[in-house]
């Protein structure tokens, strides 16, 4: 059973990849159950030119959805300068529908792209989300150091940002919030194992705390192991509100309320699946 939110009460799920196949059959039905349910924000994610391109489009068709543009560091071995002007210019042209650029990153789990190229990609972006004035999304797998190292060296971050399924302990949270950023907690956060999340999601100040489903991935309990959809977030906020010891309805207003203030997309009022 999925826990009802009060009337009036919404989540946004910060981070999903609403373009990938896993929804390609039903993507209507999984926005319907979401909004039905109070999810009335969905922030999907672009990780090459092609997913942004689509991320844009589901933007434009659903007043629900805003999108992020950018490389993820996967593909950090295909990316020349050329690339990242076009995506700039793509932005540029889509104002009303890009809200944050991402995501962007270092992953040394998968090492799909070299450490070289994946740095400076990284240090690229960063540059490029700083004169779009846009928040950054980042992706940080097993990299910590060299993340927070690379977000330093490129200078303040005016805009913000938020580090997308958070994975740190509280230290490394406290000198993210340092650098302007906000931490987004994922399903995984209602695992009975993930006691360093369990310790972050409680101690964590609520004005920087953003929840995500990271959808399709990352499902949380009771449907671990199964696809991940925007409606499942309102486990996760359940979790977080436990660790908390807060109500669900607090959560809920106040992570809607820093998506609205660090994307500038009020999603509270977008709860209707057309444009
Ligand atoms: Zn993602």
């Amino acid at each position: 059973m999925t826990p009802v939110l009060p009337a009036g009460i919404h989540l946004v799920d910060s981070h999903c990849h609403l373009d990938m196949g896993e929804y390609a059959a039903d993507l209507s039905a999984v926005l319907e159950r979401a909004l039905a349910h109070g999810v009335t924000g969905i922030i999907t994610i672009g990780i090459d030119r092609d997913s942004s391109l689509a991320a844009l489009e589901l933007a434009r068709s659903h007043r629900c959805i805003r999108a992020c543009v950018g490389v993820h560091p996967h593909h950090a071995d295909q990316v020349g300068p050329r690339d990242l002007e076009d995506l700039a210019a793509l932005i540029e042209g889509h104002r009303d529908l890009v809200v944050g650029f991402g995501e962007i990153g270092l992953d040394f789990a998968k090492r799909y792209a070299s450490i070289a190229n994946q740095h400076a990609l990284f240090a690229r972006q960063i540059q490029v989300a700083k004169e779009l004035a846009l928040p950054v999304i980042i992706h940080d797998r097993d990299a910590h150091e060299e993340c927070l190292q690379i977000l330093q060296d490129q200078g303040p971050l005016d805009h913000g940002g938020v580090m997308h399924c958070f994975s740190g302990d509280m230290e490394l949270a406290r000198r993210a919030i340092d650098l302007n950023l906000h931490l987004s907690l994922p399903g995984i956060v209602t695992f009975k194992n993930a006691v360093n999340l369990h310790d972050v999601a409680a101690r964590l100040p609520l004005d920087r705390l953003l929840l995500e489903t990271d959808g399709p991935f990352l499902a949380p309990v009771p449907f671990r192991g199964k696809r991940n959809e925007p409606l499942y977030l309102i486990h996760t906020a359940q979790a977080v509100a436990r660790l908390r010891d807060q109500d669900l309805e607090e959560i809920a207003r106040q992570t809607t309320d820093n998506c609205r203030q660090l994307f500038g997309y009020d999603f509270s009022r977008a709860g209707t699946p057309s444009p």
